[in-house]
C-alpha cells in the first residue's frame, strides 16, 4: 500500500455498530448505581469512633494515589460504592504516584477500579485529628470487576492509545437535519462531558471540542464526528468512488495509528473520526427525531459508544465475523451469541443498539475501567495538545512504516435478536 508522503505508516480501523428493528424484551434503563461520578468528594458519611472496625463491600469507582505530604509514601484514597449505595473514601497504603509504584510485600490487593471488593477498615484520624477510614485488608471477590476489551493490539503487540493528556473532537459545522437547529451540538458537548465526569477519578483522559469545522473523515488532524444524512456512503474524491459503510450500521468510527514494529510510537493514535448515520437511522434526542426512518438512533447513545472506539476501546464481546480476541486478562472474549452476561449486554462498548435506546449514554463499571488502564491517572503526561500540534511529530513521515487496515464492523440489532432466538432454540456455548 502506498502511502501519501505526509503520512506516517499507519493502521485504520473502521469499527461500526448496531442496528435495530427489533426490541429486546429486557431493555431496561441503564443502572444508576455503579456509574462512577468521580470529580467532587463523595459526601462524607459521618466519621465512626476512632477504631472501629468496618466492612465493606462493593465497587472501587475511584482510585487516586499520591505522595504523602512528606513525600516518603504513596497512600490511595478509594471511593467504594458499596451494595447499599453509600459511597465511602478509603485510605490505603501504597499505589501509584507521579510514575512511581509502592506495594508492601506481603500486603494487601490494590483497590483498582471496576473491582469488587472486601474491605476491613477502620476509622482514624491524622495526628491533626483529621477523620480518615483506614483499609486494613481487601479482597478481590471473585467474579469481581468485569474484563474489558481494547482495540488492537498491533501485529507489534501494543494496543491503541492516545499520546496527549486530550483528545480534541471537532463537530462537523453541516450538523444534522434531524435535530433543529444546531442543538445537536449541546448533546455532543453533554457527551463529551460525561465521558469526562465518568473518568476523572481514575483517568488523566480528557474529551475536548473545538470550535466546528466543515470537514470529511481522514487523517488530518482534526477527530471528526460528522452526520451522514442523505447517503450512509462516503462521498466520492478526484480518485476514488464512494465507498458506502457496512449496512445496519449506526454509527463508525475510523482510527488511524501508528503501526510499525520498530517505532516506539506502535499503537498510537493520530487521528480518529466518527460518521453518524442518519441516512438510514433517525437521529434523535429525547426520543424525539425530525428524520423520517422509523428507527430512532439516540445521538447521546450512539456518539458515547462511538466515543469509547475513540479513545481505544472494543466492543465487549464478538460480532459473527470479529477475528478472535482476548481481554485485560488474556482470556478470550466471547461471542455475543454465547453470552447472557448482563455486564457484557449493558455496557456502553455493547455491540448492537436497539431503536430508541439511551443506556449506553452512560457508561458503566468496565467501560471506565477499561479508559482508566489505558490512561492511568498516575501516568499523567502532563500534556494536552491538539494532535499534529506542538511538538508531538506527529506527522513526520520518519517512520516509514506500512499500512494497515482492519475493519471490526457490528452486526445489527436484528442479528442480536436473531442470536437470542438462535440461542434459545439450539443454545450454544
Ligand atoms: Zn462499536
Amino acid at each position: 500500500m502506498r502511502i501519501p508522503p505526509r503520512l506516517l505508516a499507519f493502521g485504520v480501523v473502521a469499527s461500526t455498530w448496531a442496528t435495530p428493528a427489533v426490541t429486546r424484551a429486557d431493555a431496561a434503563p441503564a443502572p444508576a448505581a455503579p456509574v462512577p461520578a468521580a470529580a467532587s468528594p463523595p459526601a462524607a458519611a459521618p466519621a465512626p469512633a476512632p477504631g472501629v472496625p468496618m466492612s465493606i463491600t462493593g465497587q472501587v469507582v475511584e482510585a487516586r494515589g499520591r505522595w504523602t505530604a512528606d513525600r516518603r509514601t504513596i497512600v490511595t484514597d478509594a471511593v467504594i460504592v458499596g451494595d447499599d449505595g453509600a459511597r465511602t473514601t478509603v485510605t490505603q497504603l501504597g499505589g501509584r504516584a507521579d510514575g512511581f509504584g509502592m506495594q508492601l510485600i506481603p500486603g494487601p490487593a490494590r483497590l483498582e477500579v471496576g473491582d469488587r471488593v472486601l474491605v476491613r477498615a477502620r476509622a482514624a484520624t491524622t495526628r491533626r485529628g483529621r477523620p480518615r477510614i483506614v483499609a486494613d485488608d481487601v479482597t478481590v471477590l471473585a467474579g469481581g470487576a468485569t474484563p474489558f476489551v481494547r482495540t488492537g493490539p498491533t501485529p507489534a503487540g501494543h494496543y491503541l492509545y492516545w499520546r496527549s493528556g486530550c483528545v480534541f473532537l471537532t463537530y462537523d459545522v453541516d450538523g444534522t437535519v434531524d435535530l433543529a437547529g444546531d442543538s445537536e451540538r449541546a448533546v455532543m458537548d453533554q457527551v463529551l462531558a460525561t465521558w469526562n465526569a465518568a473518568i476523572e477519578g481514575c483517568s488523566y483522559l480528557q474529551l475536548l471540542a473545538t470550535a466546528p469545522a466543515q470537514g470529511e473523515v481522514g487523517h488530518d488532524d482534526v477527530n471528526l464526528i460528522t452526520f451522514r444524512d442523505d447517503t450512509w456512503c462516503r462521498p466520492a474524491t478526484d480518485g476514488e468512488p464512494p465507498f458506502c459503510l457496512p449496512v445496519r450500521a449506526a454509527a463508525l468510527t475510523t482510527v488511524v495509528f501508528v503501526d510499525d514494529a520498530s517505532s516506539p510510537r506502535d499503537g498510537e493514535i493520530v487521528d480518529a473520526d466518527v460518521e453518524i448515520n442518519g441516512a438510514d437511522f433517525s437521529i434523535s434526542t429525547a426520543g424525539s427525531s425530525q428524520g423520517t426512518p422509523p428507527c430512532l438512533s439516540d445521538l447521546a447513545n450512539t456518539l458515547t459508544h462511538e466515543l469509547g472506539h475513540v479513545m481505544g476501546l472494543e466492543h465487549t464481546c464478538l460480532a459473527p465475523d470479529d477475528p478472535p480476541r482476548v481481554d485485560d486478562r488474556g482470556d478470550a472474549v466471547p461471542a455475543c451469541i454465547a453470552t447472557s452476561d448482563p455486564t457484557i449486554l449493558d455496557a456502553t462498548m455493547y455491540n448492537y443498539q436497539e431503536c430508541g435506546e439511551t443506556k449506553k449514554a452512560s457508561p458503566e463499571a468496565d467501560d471506565v475501567a477499561a479508559v482508566c488502564a489505558i490512561y492511568r491517572l498516575a501516568d499523567d503526561p502532563g500534556t494536552c495538545e491538539p494532535i499534529g500540534g506542538g511538538t508531538s511529530g506527529c506527522c513526520d513521515a520518519g517512520a516509514g512504516d506500512r499500512g494497515a487496515t482492519g475493519a471490526a464492523a457490528l452486526a445489527a440489532l436484528t442479528l442480536a435478536g436473531l442470536a437470542r432466538r438462535r440461542r434459545l432454540t439450539s443454545p450454544r456455548a
